[in-house]
């Protein structure tokens, strides 16, 4: 069944070239996204991890790990919890600086969505070096819940972000489609 998920969603992601700088190829879901079957498929294969890795709650990464992990939520009966670009969430919030190849990064969460005695699964479409999901982990940490798992659509296994997610993860799973 993984590997008939892994065909149907997989050729339907669309590589663009130079986009949205030379030398980068942009792994574009939104024929995935239009393509209910495909959506339908990936959205029961990240449901089933959580069910698998004893999520309690899905964190989505902005932006495109928010339309992934909120059906996941409701379909997996759990909270969703977005994970923002900083400046962008009204309330109370924690927040996570990492670096990027040139400067750095901010990511927050409202600190109220996430407490002791949560099992949270962060969700994205692709993997690249790391940094933001290793940045949702320590908020995922520092708000004083636990880190259930990671799940991907894609990894990019030559950005070796899985070895930089590491420590980050202690013990728990990655999972990339
Ligand atoms: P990183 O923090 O380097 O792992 O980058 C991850 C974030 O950047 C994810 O939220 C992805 O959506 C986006 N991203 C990085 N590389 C690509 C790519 N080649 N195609 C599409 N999205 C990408």
């Amino acid at each position: 069944r993984e590997a008939a998920t892994r065909e149907l969603v997989l050729g339907r992601i669309r590589d663009v070239p130079d986009h949205p700088k030379p030398g980068v190829v942009f792994k574009d879901i939104t024929p995935l996204l239009a393509d209910p079957e495909a959506f339908t498929a990936l959205t029961d294969w990240f449901a089933g991890l959580c069910v698998r890795h004893g999520a309690t709650k899905v964190v989505g990464l902005e932006a495109r790990g928010f339309i992934l992990a909120a059906p996941v939520a409701v379909s997996a009966g759990l909270g969703f919890v977005p994970v923002r670009k900083a400046g962008k969430l009204p309330g109370a919030t924690l927040g996570q600086a990492y670096d990027l190849e040139y400067g750095s990064a901010e990511i927050e969460v409202h600190a109220e969505d996430l407490a002791a005695g949560d099992r949270v699964m962060v969700i994205d479409d692709v993997l690249a070096t790391g940094g933001t999901a290793g940045a949702s982990l320590e908020l995922i940490r520092r708000a004083g819940a636990e880190v259930a798992g990671v799940a991907v659509l894609m990894e990019l296994g030559f950005l070796g972000g899985r070895a930089r997610l590491e420590t980050a993860l202690g013990g728990a799973p990655l999972d990339a489609l």
